[in-house]
Formats: structure tokens, sequence, C-alpha cells
């Protein structure tokens, strides 16, 4: 059994790997890097044409993120032939966040902010959700290639991590014993406010584990409760002062995660119930998917819906914004980063120089992003300046900033359980710097030093089950 890795596996990167199973081609997700433009962040697809004994005939996409799925489109023109198989909630996502980012890559260029041709148009994309096969969960299908010389049948398994995403279990044989593959993707062990944990197979024989976390000691340290308990507090000083909490968020998974907490937050009499909550843009069409399907898949209650949590839309018009900027207010908006031209960044510039406003972030800031710079210029003193949009200029940081640990990753200790509980006999680390597969190698050896460790690198072949 063949496993190349298309994209880098050093990070989070294009999400793309090659499996060869006597005879039949594979692929685990179609994504695109997101530290790249244009076909610069497209996986090294040359690697399967230019190689004699590849063929591509399946492609799983494990869920609706851009590292896992922003190369389908090209997927289709590098493989014409190729079925590509998901779970109706990733194939709606897809059908909703795939001709977004075609518009958004235009209009890039168009703004002179990339100098790379998108990667696909608006038109292109449209009607390949016909060719998208969707499948629920633990349901076996066959995947067998053209010239598969062994059967090969797939299982999704819910991964938690955000709507519609699994893991891949692939048995090649028909025998009890048949040798079994099992990809991780991207996973969260435990629960989250609206999404149960992930249900894993109970064993397998090669396990393909993500390691984003591997390198992250805080994130093991803490819990849920606690996180949740932290955050509670400073959105209860800064609106019983009047003052106003922006949210920044990622449009998927996260935005409804937080809203799911406020609810719950406001149904306890924790915060005001009065106190209005301001949603706008892509998060509130892809909360209407997570309404749309949430008797379809799996939740922590599926009565709860996100469009039930009382919000209104961010108005336009500067008198308007002025007023619901007026606290008590709660802003959830995006971007997660504060990037600009985005929502959160903009409202922001607003709030962050008055001490009775809060800033709290709710997931992962990037070195040098704005969310980041943000967060370091808060802890270093009350006024230190910021800069988050050059046009702006430095700003003194006056108002509270905090982050909180809400991930929809595994944690490290939570990365080693799934070694435990699925008990493979080989595991291959992807998806996490040096450093955090370098951590995960070593705790590994000391769950089972029989355990064969791989770290592929991107584009070198290596061979399983040998
Ligand atoms: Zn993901
Ligand atoms: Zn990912």
């Amino acid at each position: 059994m063949e496993f190349v890795a298309l994209g880098d596996t050093d990070d989070i990167a294009a999400s793309c790997h090659y499996l060869g199973l006597d005879g039949t081609g594979l692929l685990l997700d179609a994504g695109v890097d997101p530290r790249k433009d244009g076909a610069a962040s497209l996986p090294r697809f040359d690697l399967v044409h230019n190689a004699d004994d590849r063929f591509v005939d399946h492609a799983f996409v494990t869920h609706a993120h851009h590292d896992h799925m922003g190369g389908v489109p090209v997927l289709y023109r590098e493989f014409p032939h190729i079925i590509t198989h998901m779970t109706d909630a990733t194939k709606r996502l897809l059908e909703f966040l795939l001709p977004a980012s075609a518009r958004l890559q235009a209009r890039r260029v168009r703004e002179g902010s990339t100098q790379a041709d998108p990667i696909f148009t608006e038109a292109e994309v449209k009607p390949l959700s016909d060719l998208y096969l969707t499948h629920p969960l633990q349901k076996p299908f066959k995947v067998t290639g053209l010239k598969g010389d062994t059967e090969v049948t797939a299982q999704f398994y819910t991964a938690g991590h955000i709507l519609g995403g699994v893991g891949v279990e692939l048995t090649v044989g028909e025998e009890d014993d048949a040798p079994r593959i099992f990809y991780t993707s991207d996973t969260k062990l435990t629960a989250q406010s609206i999404l149960p944990g992930a249900n894993y197979p109970d064993s397998t024989d090669v396990l393909i584990l993500e390691s984003t976390a591997g390198n992250d000691p805080e994130a093991a340290a803490t819990n849920r409760d606690k996180e949740l308990a932290k955050f509670t507090e400073a959105l209860q000083t800064t609106l019983e002062r009047g003052g106003t909490a922006l949210i920044p968020v990622f449009v998927m998974g996260r935005a409804q995660e937080t809203l799911a907490v406020l609810d719950r937050l406001k149904r306890e009499g924790k915060i005001d119930a009065e106190v209005p909550i301001y949603t706008a843009g892509s998060m509130r069409a892809i909360a209407d998917l997570y309404d749309q399907t949430r008797t379809s898949t799996p939740r922590v209650d599926s009565d709860f819906r996100v469009f039930g949590v009382d919000q209104k839309r961010l108005p336009r018009g500067e008198k308007r914004t002025a007023e619901a900027l007026d606290g008590p207010a709660i802003h959830v908006l995006s971007s997660g980063m504060m990037f600009e031209p985005t929502l959160s960044n903009r409202i922001g510039r607003r709030l962050v120089e008055d001490p009775d406003n809060a800033i709290l972030m709710v997931g992962y800031s990037k070195e040098g992003s704005p969310s980041a710079r943000l967060l370091e210029a808060a802890q270093s003193g009350n006024g230190t300046e910021v800069v988050l949009n050059p046009e702006q200029g430095p700003q003194p940081v006056r108002c509270l900033v905090d982050d909180f640990r809400f991930s929809g990753h595994s944690n490290r200790d939570e990365l080693l359980e799934v070694v435990r509980r699925l008990n493979p006999s080989e595991v291959v680390l992807v998806h996490g710097e040096p450093e955090a597969r370098t951590w995960m190698a070593e705790h590994i050896a000391e769950i089972d030093d029989t355990i064969t460790v791989h770290q592929p690198k991107g584009g070198v072949p290596i061979e399983l089950g040998a």
C-alpha cells in the first residue's frame, strides 16, 4: 500500500493524500494551502500524472474547510473521470462555499490584493455538485478502482470538528482480517456546544492522524468548562458596565458554536436576555445549513436551532451602526483573525480605545494576524498601541482583550487517546508542524513502542503495511 502526501504535511496546508491500494487509486481530501495564492496553493497532482503506476479512481472530501476541499473543482479538471464522496451536509456546504470562494478569488484580482489568477470560476464550479456522491455515516460503500485487484470498501465515521466532518475507514479485501486504514482528517474527540465528539471504529491497522495541536501544551492544560467560566465572566463584566463585546469568529463552525454558547448563557440567566446579539454575512447562510441538517446529522441537542437564537443583522449606514455599537451589545462577526477589510476589523477599530468595551477571541490567532497583534499589545499593558489597519494607523488598546480556547480540534492528549482506542500497528502523522509531529511520535512510542510511526514529507512516497 503506497501513501504519498500531495501537499505539505508540516503545517495546516493543502491536505491531499494519495493512496495506492492494490490497483485502486484514492485521494483523501483535495485542499488548498491557506498560506499561498492561486496555482501555488494546490496539491501536487503532477505526482499522480507523472508516475506510470499511479491512477486516481475516487476521492473523499472529509469536511468543508478550504485546506481539505478548496481544490475540488481543479480535481475534476485534472481527473475528469474521478468520483468524489462526502456526506450530504458537506455537499450542501460545498455548494455554498465553493462559489463564494470563486467570487472572492476574482475580487482579490480586481482589487489588486493578489497577482495570482483564480484557480476556478463560479460558472465552472456550480454544475460540479451534481457529481458529488453522498453517503450516510457508518454505511459501507465500494470504491474499488477500474484496475483494482482487491475489493476496497469505504465507510464514514463522524469526526466532531465541524458540520458534516468525517473520518474515512478503508478496508482492502473481503476477508474478516482484511487490512484496514483509518484517516481521522481533522478531529474533535469531545463534544462542542452543537456537535458531539467523534465516534470512531474500535480498531484499525494503519491510522492516518492529524497533529494540529501536538505542540500546544496550553490546549491540553485547560478544558471547555474552565474556558467557558472565564469567557462568561469577561462578558458579564463588559455588559454590566454598559460596554459592547466583539467576538471575532470564523464563519464556518466557530460562529455557530459561539451563538449556541450565548444562547445558553442567556437561558441560564448568566447574561441579560435583552442584550442584542448582532451577526452578519455568510455565517448566517451557514447557520441556516446547520439548522436544515439538525435532525439528519449528529447533534448534542437536535432541537437547538442556530436561528432560534435571537439575533439581528448588523445594520449598514453610519447612524444605525453607531446605534448597534451603543452598549450593552454583543457583536459576533467574521473574520476570526480580524483581517482587513472584514467586519471584525472594522468594528474592532471602533471599540478598541474605550475601556468599557471588550474584544474576546474564541478561535486561533495566527502569528502576525491583526488579532494576534491585538492580543500582544493588550498583554504589554493598558494603552499600548496597535495597528489593526494601516489606513487608520496606531491606536491605544484600552478595552478588555482576551482569548479563550474553544477549539474544534482535539488537544494532544485527545489525539493520543485516538491512538490508544484504535490501537493501530502503524501511524502516519499529517497536518501539523514538525514540532507537533515529533511530540506526537515520541508519545505514541510511550503508549506502545511496537507501533511504527511515519512522519511523511510532502511528495515522498511511503510504503504502508510492509
Ligand atoms: Zn478542518
Ligand atoms: Zn484542516
